[in-house]
């Protein structure tokens, strides 16, 4: 059964539910369950990322993970109020392929990322973020329909149809990868400065 085509979702708590029964993709069959986006139920702030990890499956939360460590000190360092953000991705269940015991992330592709992205915009309405910020090129394609790339989204908000702020940036875990010291910095820092911009963009 198609749930979101089913049932009207009035609340985070419904939308939840009908996130782990969802079928409209293969990706449901071999994660531990459906990780549904988490935060007040009105916030200025939106960020959304790729999609559950390891620890996320396990959890049920998201952005439990070292990418949300790494995600909690940068909003600290841009001003942003993690209690005041509301944290989801844009596909609700966990990708991955076995390697040896590990599972490891795979990439969403594109049908994955439109068929998951009806939870994404239940979310939206109901949260009502004035400031969307895309942490990664999963999250931007879901958000805008389009494949971008974040060099060329970065750094300019944009206005989405129904008016909310779209600011663009690296996901975190893409600094988790950098194995120079000094590069891992810098771009510590240009993430910083995408919050920041996020954040003077939502006091408008
Ligand atoms: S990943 Fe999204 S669309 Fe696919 S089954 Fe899970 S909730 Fe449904």
């Amino acid at each position: 059964m198609d749930q979101a085509d089913d049932k009207p979702v009035t609340s985070l708590r419904q939308l939840a539910a009908a996130e782990n029964e969802c079928r409209r993709c293969p990706l449901y069959r071999d994660a531990t369950q459906a990780v549904p986006g988490e935060g007040p139920s009105r916030a200025t702030f939106m960020l959304v990322g790729e999609q559950p990890g390891d620890k996320e499956d396990i959890a049920g939360k998201p952005f439990v993970g070292p990418a949300g460590r790494v995600l909690d000190a940068a909003l600290k360092d841009a001003g942003i109020d993690r209690a005041q953000t509301f944290v989801t991705n844009a596909v609700k269940h966990f990708k991955f392929e076995m390697r040896g015991k590990r599972r490891l992330h795979k990439r969403p592709n594109n049908y994955e990322i439109e068929r998951c992205r009806i939870w994404l915009d239940h979310e939206r309405e109901l949260v009502q973020p004035r400031t969307v910020i895309a942490l990664g090129v999963t999250a931007a394609r879901s958000l805008t329909g389009k494949t971008l790339t974040i060099a060329k989204m970065r750094k300019v908000p944009t206005t989405m149809a129904d008016g909310t702020t779209l600011v663009v940036t690296i996901h975190p875990s893409a600094l988790l990868r950098i194995e120079d010291e000094a590069d891992k910095r810098a771009a510590y820092q240009d993430f910083v400065a995408d919050l920041k911009a996020a954040a003077k963009a939502g006091k408008r």
